[in-house]
């Protein structure tokens, strides 16, 4: 190779055994290759580094919404135990007047609300503008602090209106209104001839005649606060029932309470009898209203 040739590039190729081959190649190719090549490196590393920017913040995003929803999600969360608390707290009550019903409709119709709310967490608006879906769960956010105070209040009243039905429900019971026995009236309240004496006298009761044994009950809630002979009244028992009620039960054959006792209304407190002053077997039942002895027959059902 005496002349040297400088458009071309002669490559020598020396296999194991074979001829030795030449291969002329020109002089700009490498060069521009390795350019090409250069200029591909570059492009992928740009276009790689900006979809990984571009994957990391939709990732971000999401993060960020992924904990908006779930803080929300636990704000619903507590909002229904509130709300079941509440239930279950005065569910006893719930049936007994109409405006309580009012009341768990209302309550019922700010949970679906609540629910309602909850609903949009589900990220089905898809393609919006992030800043967009963050205010509008900010904005409910704000609603949901809202209906947790108005639920509060209506926590509040219920619970005010429950104590004044419990007070109703409490005077309602010792209100002595219950026919203490079953039987015939045959002595009424008033002036009337005295069985023994024969004279004009007022009676402070009403006789309530029926066979000895017959079960005498209270007429209302209350305590024992006489139980034992009283001279003419024979076997008696006297309840204290509050709110100036007091009412006696004479000439029982047997008592079955004891000074100090709680009895319900209606409960059996003695059996009838003739004991004490009396010609018959029968219960003579006195209401007395601040200490002042009424009618019984105005209270307790003829
Ligand atoms: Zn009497």
């Amino acid at each position: 190779m005496k002349e040297k040739d400088i458009s071309k590039i002669s490559i020598l190729i020396i296999p194991g055994t074979q001829k030795v081959r030449r291969l002329s190649i020109p002089h700009w190719l490498p060069k521009a290759t390795v350019g090409f090549l250069a200029l591909s490196l570059i492009s992928l590393t740009v276009y790689f580094k900006m979809s990984l920017n571009y994957q990391s913040s939709l990732l971000q995003d999401a993060n960020e919404k992924l904990s908006i929803i779930n803080s929300l999600e636990e704000e619903n969360r507590d909002k229904d135990k509130k709300l079941n608390s509440l239930k279950s707290e005065n569910n006893h009550l719930y049936e007994k007047t109409e405006e309580v019903e009012d009341k768990l409709t209302e309550i019922d119709k700010l949970q679906r609300r609540l629910e309602k709310m909850a609903g949009i967490d589900s990220p089905s608006r898809g393609g919006g503008i992030n800043r967009d879906v963050e205010m509008d769960l900010t904005n409910h956010a704000e609603e949901m602090n809202v209906i947790a105070e108005v639920l509060e209040d209506k926590k509040l009243e219920l619970e005010i209106f429950i104590e004044d039905l419990e007070a109703q429900f409490d005077y309602l019971d010792s209100v002595p209104d219950l026919r203490p026995t079953v039987g015939r009236v045959t002595s009424r309240f008033g002036n009337r001839r005295d069985p023994f004496t024969k004279r004009i006298q007022f009676h402070q009761g009403v006789d309530l005649a029926n066979s000895t044994g017959t079960s005498v009950k209270a007429a209302a809630k209350g305590t024992v606060v006489f139980a034992g002979v009283n001279g003419a009244y024979g076997r008696t028992v006297i309840l204290d029932h509050g709110y100036g009620y007091k009412t006696l039960y004479a000439h029982n054959s047997k008592i079955l309470v004891k000074v100090g006792d709680k009895v319900e209304k209606g409960q059996e407190i003695s059996k009838m009898g003739s004991s004490g002053r009396s010609t018959g077997s029968h219960l003579h039942f006195e209401i007395h209203i601040d200490n002042v002895v009424t009618n019984p027959l105005e209270l307790i059902p003829n």
